[in-house]
């Protein structure tokens, strides 16, 4: 089984010089190669591929000595990953790559050749004289397949490493329903669950989502390229690493409860409930709920993430559902169907039974059979199953009558 181990490093000052070299050199050849193929396409509608992207490596070294600094798997990761990126644009899971920025996250990825020592507290990187200290809160045991060192925007260094733990992934539990749960993720209120529960978002990172604003705007005002422009970004930069912690933290305790509690758990397709639930998403500029939204959407794809491979390990199952099924709209008792459901309507009466309807239970419950439902139906045969039509009743129907002992009014 695989598994992601992360730890922060600390590099010497000319490890660090080194490490940005790298972040700089894959960027460069990511960026390069993102124009050739775009450019290519756009001119011409050839696909240039990875294969000869990779051969051209060669030429441009030539070009750019500085290149040769640099651990030349790394930049063969980086045109991998842009096709990993047009992929999963084809498939239709994520948008169009887009030109990486130098005042981002920077990452290189060593597919090959780590060390990773416990016992000195280091990790060896290919192209690295000296290998560079690490903080090891925990310790593996199995193969290291991949690592991914990164840096943050305020400057910190981190190792991700990848490993092959040779564990046995654990079969999978049955579907049942006394074991599954549905989960509706929300904007107000982060997840509810079908038995009720409800995860709140934590306030300390709404605290710390108003803060940022204040300092985005102060950032903004300042002039640009000036020591004061530097010093209220770096401010940003900070606060901003703090939610992604804050709010890491918060979903790894939200799936760590969900993947253990229950066997099956039942998610929405998320770029739907990101269409659904975020109506203003591409809407005006400086909107004032769009920052919450924006760390509310990235939440949402985090926790999926979590919840998945979480499940991958303990051998519990994840289900999804999708676009068609009226999750909120659909009164999961008697089935009456509110048309007139605003977004803003929390509860609702229902017309048709009467009864007071909590609209993120109600949808969570809808989620949980749904889910269950596409699955039975996907497992019952490998026939695709036909669904009633209406003339396919009415015969039902009537052969039903034709077959009946005759109605005797006598006994
Ligand atoms: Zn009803």
């Amino acid at each position: 089984m695989l598994k992601a181990f992360k730890y922060r490093i600390a590099p010497t000052p000319d490890q660090a010089e080194l490490l940005n070299k790298h972040c700089g050199a894959v960027r460069f050849v990511y960026n390069l190669a993102l124009e050739t193929k775009t450019f290519a396409y756009s001119t011409k509608q050839v696909n240039v591929s990875r294969m000869e992207l990779s051969a051209q490596l060669t030429d441009l070294k030539k070009e750019c000595e500085w290149l040769k600094e640099v651990n030349s798997q790394s930049l063969q990761s980086a045109l991998l990953n842009l096709d990993i990126a047009y992929s999963n644009f084809f498939k239709g899971t994520a948008d169009f790559p887009t030109f990486k920025k130098k005042n981002r996250k920077q990452s290189f990825q060593c597919p090959q050749n780590v060390v990773v020592d416990f016992t000195k507290g280091t990790i060896d990187l290919p192209k690295f004289k000296e290998p560079i200290k690490a903080v090891f809160h925990r310790t593996f045991t199995g193969s290291v397949r991949t690592v991914t060192i990164s840096r943050t925007p305020t400057g910190k260094y981190f190792a991700s490493v990848l490993v092959d733990t040779a564990a046995v992934i654990p079969t999978k539990a049955p579907v049942e329903r006394s074991t599954s749960v549905g989960v509706d993720l929300g904007i107000k209120t982060f997840a509810v669950l079908s038995d009720g529960t409800e995860y709140a978002n934590p306030k300390h990172l709404n605290q710390s989502i108003d803060r940022l604003k204040v300092l985005q705007r102060r950032a903004s005002k300042k002039k640009k390229g000036s020591n004061n422009r530097k010093k209220a970004n770096r401010k940003v930069a900070v606060l901003h690493e703090k939610i992604a912690n804050q709010r890491k933290d918060f979903l790894h305790k939200a799936s760590d409860a969900i993947t253990k509690r229950y066997d099956t758990v039942v998610l929405e397709d998320l770029a739907v409930a990101n269409m659904v639930k975020n109506p203003g998403r591409s809407g005006v500029p400086g909107e004032p709920h769009k920052l919450a939204r924006s760390i509310s959407d990235a939440g949402w794809g985090m926790f999926r993430q979590f919840v998945e491979y979480k499940s991958e390990w303990r051998g519990k199952n994840v289900l999804t559902i999708g676009r068609f099924e009226p999750s909120s709209k659909l009164h999961n008792t008697c089935g009456y169907i509110n048309k007139d459901l605003l977004s803003s309507d929390r509860e609702w009466i229902c017309p048709n039974c009467n009864e007071l309807v909590s609209r993120d239970l109600n949808a969570s419950i809808n989620i949980l059979n749904f889910g269950l439902l596409k699955h039975s139906g996907r497992q019952s045969s490998g026939e695709p199953v036909e669904s009633p039509t209406l003339v396919g009743t009415l015969k039902q129907e009537k052969l039903k009558r034709a077959s009946a002992p005759a109605y005797r009014p006598d006994l």
